[in-house]
């Protein structure tokens, strides 16, 4: 049970680090697209082993053995579209507001063109800020 909650969190801390770049996207698709595969396999291994299919419970009629082959791609497709929401929300949260920050102290420099940092007295040069809107912090 650890792998899959490593497995998510290792998809999506590769989705957050890409995220509002295209890269997320096929890493996104990727990581989910394993796990298709994984479970597809997997299923498919199991029903062949297993031939035997009750058939989905009656209505009002409780599932019994939660553990039998019959679950699983309904589990697997569950932990697909969990990884797959989470991942398109991370995918666009937003990247930090400080672009242009003071290498030293982390101040915001954007606007500036002395070539000196107001809050430590670095020297930094003006030419490299990105330029452009900031969005708010
Ligand atoms: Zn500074």
């Amino acid at each position: 049970m650890y792998l899959f909650v490593l497995y998510a969190a290792l998809v999506w801390v590769s989705v957050f680090s890409f995220r509002r770049r295209w890269q997320s996207i096929p890493v996104l698709l990727l990581g989910v697209g394993a796990v298709y595969v994984a479970v597809s396999l997997l299923n498919w291994l199991f029903t062949t082993e297993a031939p035997v299919f009750e058939g989905p419970p009656a209505p009002g009629q409780s599932e019994t053995h939660s553990s039998s082959p019959v679950m699983l791609p309904i589990v697997g497709y569950a932990y697909q579209a969990l990884i797959l929401l989470v991942g398109l929300a991370l995918a666009a949260m937003p990247r930090p507001a400080h672009i242009n920050a003071c290498h030293h102290c982390g101040y915001e420099l954007t606007g500036l063109d002395s070539g000196t940092c107001p809050e430590c007295g670095k020297t930094f040069d003006p030419r490299r800020l990105k330029a452009g809107p900031v969005a708010p912090a």
